[in-house]
């Protein structure tokens, strides 16, 4: 007898169809002596819906209020689920985030779990029955609802885990586990059987959909066994492990992630002194926005460009910052544009062999891409290209690599 935490995703429960299709297979596990804490997420589209309501009231809603919002989503699956299960003669019972004592900070929209209280989870543990959690929300000290960022459902599955010492996280979702790319964006797409946890995590940073990065974290934090299946179709998915597959394997690249969220800013003809750095990106922090990539070019005349990436929605207020910081540091000109992508090839093979970033800037120069700017750590190199290249790009560097389906990788 184990004790799984699954956590089923939008698409997984996107009708009542499918959520009967959730209690079916939930059974089913029940009926083998498992022990069950299932978490799920709001109907898809549903999150997307209750934001466009916001926005009908307001352009900038207190996040306080937008949690108390989008949090209701996932209280209607909740209670849909424990439903059908109940109809199947199975003892289930529903928990919202705060009923079942996911404790978090106050960081609205983004919060992070601080402790979970096993208490309520155990009682119906114990009394035979399976447990149904609703995804993605919490509660901070002053008893307001929190979420956990948009795809916080994973993260609540494996907080979930971690806190009841659960044999393995199941993530169900619409794909039969984790790809060597978006098996949207590219058809000829492989599942992988393993993936090791540091890939998953570059991959999940880097854009990747499929796992929200902080379930990654995590999981290896709390050494959570993780998996991810499909709902739709039997398998065995994609295990991501904590061990380093052998090299014979593991492939020089395991994967390509993509990311459209991404905007980039020049300010042009600035003042090479010291300090100017320091100068552009002070005030870009203090207003609370991440910084990507940065690229400063050689100085010729004095005076350099200074680039560096945002994440799409700070586009606007990052130009703004940059607008006012030309005057002051005497700059030429303050520019930008949101028609941008990056694109990112992961592998641990990477440490091991030379000549991945020659042979992928080769790739995206037979097809004309130009590369906007770089950056590369050991087990990935990430490259900024305009976003209508986007599919091209990762199509032609899946099959340079060796990744595509037929093909035996390198
Ligand atoms: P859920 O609603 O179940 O959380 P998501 O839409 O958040 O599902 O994540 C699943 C989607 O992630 C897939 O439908 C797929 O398009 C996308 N995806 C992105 N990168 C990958 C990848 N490397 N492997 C598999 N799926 C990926
Ligand atoms: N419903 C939330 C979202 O759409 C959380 C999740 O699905 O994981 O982002
Ligand atoms: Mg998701």
């Amino acid at each position: 007898m184990a004790l799984y935490v699954q956590k089923y995703g939008g698409t997984s429960v996107g009708s009542i169809e499918r959520i009967e299709a959730v209690a079916d297979k939930v059974k089913s596990f029940h009926d083998a002596g498992h022990q069950l804490v299932v978490a799920v997420s709001a109907m898809s589209g549903e999150t997307n819906r209750l934001i466009g309501l916001a926005k009908g009231i307001s352009d900038s809603p207190t996040p306080r209020e937008m949690d108390v919002l989008v949090s209701t989503g996932e209280q209607v699956t909740i209670a849909l689920l424990a439903m059908a299960l109940q109809k199947r003669g199975v003892n289930a019972r529903s928990f919202t985030g705060w009923q079942v004592g996911i404790k978090t900070d106050s960081a609205y929209m983004k919060a992070r779990i601080e402790d979970i209280d096993t208490q309520a989870m155990r009682k119906q543990l114990d009394a035979g029955g399976v447990v149904i959690v609703a995804g993605f929300q919490g509660i901070d000290d002053d008893n307001s609802i929190t979420t956990l960022g948009r795809g916080g459902s994973d993260t609540t599955g494996v907080a979930l885990a971690a806190a009841l010492g659960a044999d393995e996280c199941q993530i169900y979702t619409d794909v039969d586990g984790v790809y060597t790319t978006d098996p949207r964006v590219v058809p000829a797409a492989r599942r992988m059987d393993k993936v090791t946890f540091e890939e998953m995590l570059e991959m999940a940073s880097l854009g990747s959909k499929i796992l929200q990065i902080r379930s990654v974290e995590f999981a290896g934090k709390y050494k959570v066994p993780l998996r991810v299946l499909s709902s739709f179709k039997e398998g065995n998915g994609t295990l991501i492990t904590m061990e380093e597959i052998s090299s014979v394997e593991n492939p020089v690249i395991s994967g390509i992630a993509f990311n459209r969220d991404e905007a980039k800013l020049t300010l042009k003809g600035v003042p090479d002194v010291p300090g100017v750095a320091s100068r552009i990106l002070v005030p870009i922090s203090d207003a609370n926005i991440e910084v990507d990539m940065i690229v400063q070019n050689v100085s010729e005349d004095g005076t350099t460009d200074f680039t560096f990436t945002v994440n799409r929605s700070d586009y606007q207020k990052a130009l703004k910052i940059l607008g006012n910081l030309s005057q002051e540091l005497n700059a030429r000109e303050a520019t930008g544009t949101d028609d941008i992508c990056k694109v990112s090839m992961v592998g641990v093979g990477m440490r091991s062999h030379a000549g991945v970033a020659s042979k992928m800037f080769k790739v995206l120069a037979d097809e004309n891409i130009n590369i906007l700017a770089i950056t590369t750590s050991e087990i990935k190199i990430s490259v900024v290209i305009a976003e209508k290249y986007l599919e091209l790009a990762v199509r032609a560097l899946h099959t340079a690599f060796g990744l595509d389906a037929e093909e035996q990788a390198e």
